[in-house]
């Protein structure tokens, strides 16, 4: 298959949903975690949680970038921002995501500059373009996004832009899942891998997801007949007591991942000893940190930030949601207090995000 249209084939659809229903046994309570943000926008945006059958349950992941960034993290991002000779820039998502004191969209209607950008190496333009001023790059992501970042670092080094620098904040997702599985409150009993991450780092590193925790993981694409088809592949493992890593997404995804963005990686980043996680605490080899020969356009030691932590709001549940433990709309906030045009949580920001995507796709057609 080559073109969208048949990943949304009715026909093939119905077909795999069958199956599924043959597959699944009725006296089981099967729990699937969809890792990535980008699935579950799929799942609610198509409805597919509705169309398989209720003993299994698609649990979301921590696969949202600006999900997973705490709040202590936004705060020093703005703090950067309040000196006036900076400019900050940041992809789109980020900009209304809250800190304590609020978004940088808040923080820009203030008068700061804060601009969006689609690529780090807009932000690097930009630098050259106002040589008086200082730009700083809100970097986040996954191993997705990192490349982007790790080459605007050689680039800026390369062309010697002094008044560059990242606030890096790149998180890694292989340590997400082990502090999942390693969690005593979370029963799963497959993962449905995540597409984006898997184009940069491949399938191989997932073996230890099989192999030590015996847990079946496909990696997915994003249309509605790859997430069915590649939990069908989730239940017939199960059935037949296999725990494998499966490569669904083969049309994108290469099972030694892309060498080109790998290397960049290494020769850019080092990993940090810990990472706070909203909702999954600090976790240990988690992120990435600009290595030393860098250091110049590392925004952390020029703007000399303190690694500040601060709890989320109360009566937020933001970490319970990333964590798969409740759905968005158990959440006591969703809908409420917190809604896309006044988000609390920075899940209801993202499209990624399980509350905005519950909100967009399920909530809002079923409250008209
Ligand atoms: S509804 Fe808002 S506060 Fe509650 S979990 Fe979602 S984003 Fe967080």
């Amino acid at each position: 298959m080559q073109y969208v249209d048949e990943f949304r084939d009715s026909r093939l659809i119905k077909k795999t949903i069958e199956m599924i229903q043959q597959l699944a046994d009725p006296t089981v309570h099967y729990r699937i975690m969809e890792v990535c943000g980008g699935h579950t926008f799929s799942i609610y945006r198509f409805g597919l949680h509705d169309l398989i059958p209720s003993n299994v349950e698609l649990i979301h992941g921590p696969g949202c970038p600006v999900c997973v960034l705490p709040m202590g993290r936004i705060d020093e991002g703005l703090r950067i921002a309040e000196d006036p000779k900076v400019i900050l820039t940041a992809f789109g998502d980020m900009m209304r995501v809250p800190g304590q004191t609020g978004s940088p969209l808040v923080l820009k209607a203030k008068g700061r500059d804060i601009r969006m950008v689609y690529s780090p190496l807009d932000s690097l333009k930009l630098a050259k373009e106002h040589p008086k001023k200082e730009v700083v790059f809100f970097a986040i992501g996954f191993e997705t996004t990192a490349p982007a970042t790790a080459l605007t670092l050689l680039k800026a080094q390369e062309w010697g832009i002094k008044n560059f620098s990242v606030f890096c904040n790149h998180v890694l997702i292989l340590p997400a899942i082990r502090a999942i599985l390693d969690s005593p409150d979370m029963r799963l009993d497959g993962f449905i891998g995540p597409g984006h991450v898997s184009t940069v780092i491949g399938c191989r590193p997932y073996a230890f997801v099989a192999q030590n925790y015996k847990k079946p993981i496909v990696i997915s694409g994003f249309e509605p007949l790859d997430i069915l088809e590649s939990i069908l592949r989730i239940l017939r493992q199960l059935k037949e007591k296999k725990s494998e890593v499966e490569n669904q997404y083969g049309r994108v995804v290469l099972w030694e991942g892309n060498r080109t963005a790998l290397k960049l990686l290494e020769r850019v980043f080092e990993l940090r000893s810990y990472f706070e996680w909203r909702g999954l605490g600090f976790i240990a080899q988690s992120a990435l940190k600009i290595k030393k020969e860098f250091s110049y356009w590392d925004a952390e030691l020029r703007f000399g930030t303190q690694g500040i932590t601060l709890t989320d709001p109360k009566a937020a549940q933001c970490g319970e949601v990333l964590k798969g433990v409740l759905k968005p709309y158990q959440c006591k906030l969703f809908g409420r207090s917190c809604n896309p045009e006044h988000p609390v949580g920075a899940l209801m920001v993202s499209s990624e995000g399980a509350c905005a995507a519950y909100f967009h796709h399920v909530y809002q057609k079923t409250e008209v």
